[in-house]
């Protein structure tokens, strides 16, 4: 069984402004598609062969590529589903009470959030985490990895953005800070709620 890289569910041209249409083309036809072949060459002969991918992502790794391309091809999945258009805009119910417990309030979630993925020196991801309990926690990662990684910062990840450069630099070229304050108007925060509220 390989695994394969789903059409996108929305056209290119969805997130403009904010994300352009030419840099999520790049972004999920080339790079996400060559995490996925080289996820599976790296399964070819693997005796992790045939776990799913989020099995992969929880039972460590026998080589750094299962673990870099495995990570970028489960990474890149929760990307595109938490930037659907359409959606609240805001935290609702349980999630945007936990965001509150945690934080304070959204704007200061907000500005946690946005110093992991401002920090994260070279190319990472920054998350925001549930743990079971219903705890909502920011993190960030190096490469590839991810939360469910054995080591990693912990949780099950809701919400992440990729902070390496081909995610941004077409249109915002050095100005990382301002692509992740653009990443907060496409977040589509009812499909966060489903995972927070299915994972807490
Ligand atoms: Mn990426």
């Amino acid at each position: 069984m390989k695994f394969e890289l789903a059409p996108l569910p929305y056209a290119y041209d969805a997130l403009e402004p904010h994300i352009d249409a030419r840099t999520m083309e790049i972004h999920h036809s080339k790079h996400h598609a060559a995490y996925t072949n080289n996820l599976n060459a790296a399964l070819e002969n693997s005796p992790l062969a045939g776990q799913s991918i989020q099995e992969l992502m929880t039972s460590g790794f026998d080589t750094p590529a299962i673990r870099n391309n495995g990570g970028g091809f489960y990474n890149h999945n929760l990307f595109w589903e938490i930037m659907t258009p359409g959606g609240a805009n805001q935290p609702e119910g349980d999630l945007a009470k936990a965001i509150n417990d945690a934080f304070g309030s959204m704007e200061a979630f907000k500005d946690a959030f946005a110093k992991a993925a401002t920090t994260r020196f070279g190319s990472g991801w920054a998350w925001l985490c549930v743990h079971k309990g219903g705890k909502v926690e920011v993190c960030s990662t190096p490469n590839q990895d991810n939360p469910l990684m054995p080591g990693s910062c912990g949780g099950f990840p809701i919400l992440g953005i990729d902070v390496w450069e081909h995610a941004y630099y077409l249109h915002y070229q050095n100005r990382r800070p301002d692509y992740i304050n653009a990443f907060f108007n496409v977040i589509n925060w009812s499909i966060v709620g489903e995972k927070y509220n299915a994972n807490k």
